[in-house]
């Protein structure tokens, strides 16, 4: 059986993003303590219990907000309930209060990856971005992090009205970071940027402009030696997310903290994710769901489609008993007539024109 995933969702950030639609809670630091010891419990009474463990990811929110110790509990107790991962023990991290020795506690703690939340490298964009860090911040915690991690990565965010994503692309190269995710500004519901969009404060960019912004760092990351191994992530070669590829294959996980989803096949089920009530239950399980072979189907192409490998044809033909071509002959049709999907090598996949729509390319198959 394949290796399983264990993620760990810490709902902290010093102050919501107008952007961010995460579970979280903004946060002083007088919750966190009660927050370990539940996860820790979470944890001890979970029915589960993994063959082997590939990853430990503690996503968030702002993970970097927990001191190292509080992060080393909890990594103890997973490991000692649920296994040592194989390989990955990857946090991420926002730059602002990251120094030296905080950074060693983590690396202490058991923490071998991290991901520094850098968002974009010009004043002004961070700012309107509503980040609490400045370009010279982050210069500095990738500086410090690189002294104590050799697996630093960053995360960006396109789309932003007036950025010049060129220029966060270019700085970000000069460091050369392991890995790079890049995620596209979404107005989500209730969001502050949401209302801005509604009152006619800020108005999105054309979607041609920020598949521009995309097609560039496709073209400047490629030709800096970094595979394109997801939709929205980077990588150099063998520094590719293992967590993340254990969502994108349909692997197994197990998720603790407020809002965090587990999938064991073929079941699903999720925590409750307001935090307070989630620190308070008894039980945190909140819903769950016994995937039909529909779904599965359908999240097969979704994920697969992600990757730069694609839906590997025989797999799938040996899962669901048919194959994919032929059940979704029409569709496959149409959008290979477009150019936006390709068979190869057993493995069907986007091309970089559908990357570049890949939302409207999968909701053809839904
Ligand atoms: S730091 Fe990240 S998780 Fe926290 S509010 Fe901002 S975008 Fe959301």
């Amino acid at each position: 059986m394949a290796p399983w995933g264990i993620y760990v969702h810490v709902p902290f950030c010093a102050k919501r993003c107008p952007y961010c639609h995460f579970v979280l809670v903004e946060s002083d630091g007088s919750l966190h303590e009660r927050f370990v010891g539940r996860v820790c419990r979470e944890i001890e009474d979970s029915p589960h219990r993994p063959p082997e463990v590939a990853s430990l990811y503690f996503g968030g929110g702002t993970p970097s907000m927990l001191e190292p110790a509080q992060v080393a509990r909890i990594v103890e107790k997973a490991w000692t309930v649920l296994g040592a991962p194989r390989g990955e023990v990857a946090l991420e991290a926002n730059p602002d209060g990251l120094t030296r020795e905080r950074l060693e506690g983590y690396r202490g703690a058991g923490i071998n990856r991290l991901s520094l939340g850098v968002q974009a490298l010009d004043d002004g964009e961070l700012r309107a971005l509503g980040r609490t860090h400045t370009t010279a911040d982050a210069r500095e915690a990738y500086r410090l992090s690189c002294g104590v991690f050799e697996d630093v990565g960053v995360d960006l965010i396109f789309g932003l009205p007036g950025q010049d994503f060129g220029r966060t692309l270019d700085r970000v190269l000069e460091w050369s970071p392991t890995h790079v995710s890049l995620y596209g500004l979404t107005y989500e519901p209730g969001t502050e940027f949401a209302r801005r969009r509604d009152r006619g404060e800020m108005k999105p960019l054309e979607p041609g402009h920020e598949a521009e912004m995309y097609s560039l760092a496709m073209d400047r990351l490629g030709a800096a030696g970094y595979r394109h191994y997801e939709l929205s992530n980077f990588a150099k070669p063998g520094f590719e997310s293992r967590h993340n590829l254990g969502y994108w294959d349909g692997r197994p996980y197990l998720g603790f903290g407020p809002g965090a989803h587990s999938y064991v096949p073929h079941r699903r089920w999720w925590n409750l994710s307001n935090v307070n009530r989630y620190l308070d239950a008894a039980d945190p399980v909140m819903g769950s769901e016994e995937l039909t072979e529909g779904q599965r189907v359908l999240e097969r192409i979704f994920l697969g489609l992600r990757r730069d490998v694609g839906v590997d044809l025989l797999a799938f033909q040996e899962e669901f008993g048919v194959g994919l071509l032929t059940r979704f002959r029409p569709q496959v049709a149409e959008l290979g007539a477009l150019g936006l999907v390709e068979v190869e090598e057993g493995r069907f996949r986007l091309t970089r024109k559908g990357r570049l729509v890949a939302d409207a390319v999968t909701a053809r198959f839904a």
